[in-house]
């Protein structure tokens, strides 16, 4: 159904905001580290309309059910269930920060693959809070966009992210990955023309989401702090890479010994953004491929995220020819990003779908990576 079909009338604007996909920097945004996304050219849509009366009418075209109706006076965290509750969770934090948004009719609509590790649920939540963001001239930046959607979803959803899905979504450039430091929260843009140099990122879906994913976060969380409080640090970030053997020495006689991984993959996470960004910045686009690799390896042996799809993507993909290759996001399943030579992006894709008929798994779904714009007002 359309919003006018909806609603009965056209809406006042409409709005786009992407998914996104992590180059690197995996597991450290709460560790007050670095991270580098990018956007993808898949987003959620909105149309939206203001209310004067508190009445919040929400509708998403991707989900059978209808409208939901709430009252933006009403909304209580961790009571809806639903898909609205990202949305909802949105006014709810708009209005818990002091801005006075009186209701809203919207209409969603969503080209980012859910639960594959693409943040999804950040596009829905920026696209909100950029269009009330406009429509009730609130004045807002794409960080501070990105933290109402954060803590939409930390308080009101209930899900414990860190604050790089959103930023993503709400700050990337067309062309560019968003070299982002989650302490301060300030941000370049890095240039991240793929094309232009006869590349491509590869994004491979494995389709496959394992259920130790959300336990094993909050204890990777949990271990981090750990590893922070034994080493004396406010996070895992104010470790520098130079003192790694030297911290690792500090943390032998551990009450739960993979902490120690834990470290070692955060502190060489961040060097690895930082050797990204440096490489990046002297147009050395293939130099990232191996480091891609390594931080695979990283969050396999070290962090423990990984699982067996996402370690055949990796390992396929390498030996079919890419330059580098890692999952993305939380693990455990989701997706995997490929660094390849366009001339040979084919020939990767069908290696990497080979080995999954191979192995008995399901096909994975494979499409291109084009750093695209963040959110933004369509008309
Ligand atoms: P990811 O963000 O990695 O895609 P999440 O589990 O964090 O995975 O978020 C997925 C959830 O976001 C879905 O289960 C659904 O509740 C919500 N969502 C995403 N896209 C839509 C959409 N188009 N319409 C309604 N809800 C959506
Ligand atoms: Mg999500």
């Amino acid at each position: 159904m359309s919003f006018e079909e909806l609603y009965g009338c056209a809406p006042e604007g409409t709005w786009a905001a992407p998914g996104r996909v992590n180059l690197i920097g995996e597991y450290t945004d709460f560790n007050d580290g670095f991270v580098m996304p990018l956007a993808l050219p898949h987003t959620a849509v909105a149309q939206v309309s203001r209310r004067t009366d508190g009445v919040l009418r929400l509708y998403s075209a991707d989900i059978e059910g209808g409208i939901v109706q709430l009252r933006t006076d009403e909304l209580e965290p961790l009571t809806n269930t639903s898909w609205a509750a990202y949305p909802a969770g949105v006014v709810w934090a708009l209005r818990e920060a002091g801005h006075p948004v009186t209701g809203a009719d919207i209409h969603l609509s969503s080209t980012v693959p859910t639960g594959a590790g693409l943040s999804s649920s950040a596009a829905l939540e920026v696209v909100t809070a950029l269009a009330l963001n406009d429509l009730y001239e609130l004045g807002l930046d794409c960080n501070q966009l990105a933290l109402i959607a954060q803590r939409a979803e930390n308080a009101f959803v209930g899900v414990p992210c860190g604050v790089m899905d959103q930023t993503a979504s709400a700050c990337c450039a067309d062309g560019h990955a968003l070299h982002l430091d989650c302490r301060d929260h300030s941000i370049r843009q890095v240039p991240f023309d793929l094309a232009a140099q006869g590349l491509r990122l590869l994004v491979v879906d494995t389709r496959v989401k394992h259920a130790l994913g959300d336990g094993a976060y909050a204890e990777r969380r949990a271990g981090c702090e750990e590893g922070a409080r034994i080493l004396g640090v406010p996070a895992l970030r104010d470790v520098p890479y130079e003192q790694l053997t030297e911290a690792l020495a500090k943390l032998t006689d551990l009450a739960d010994p993979k902490v120690r991984g834990y470290v070692r993959h955060v502190v060489s996470d961040n060097h690895r953004v930082a050797r990204t960004v440096a490489l990046l910045d002297a147009g050395d686009v293939r130099g990232v491929g191996p480091i891609l690799t390594d931080g695979h390896a990283s969050l396999r042996d070290d962090l423990l995220v990984s699982c067996e799809e996402l370690d055949l993507v990796v390992a396929s993909a390498n030996a079919g020819g890419a330059l580098g290759a890692r999952m993305t996001g939380g693990g455990f399943g989701g997706s995997a990003i490929v660094l390849v030579e366009e001339v040979h992006a084919e020939a990767v894709a069908k290696a990497v779908t080979e080995a999954f008929a191979e192995a008995g798994y399901t096909a994975p779904r494979i499409f291109t990576a084009t750093a695209s714009a963040g959110a933004r007002r369509l008309s």
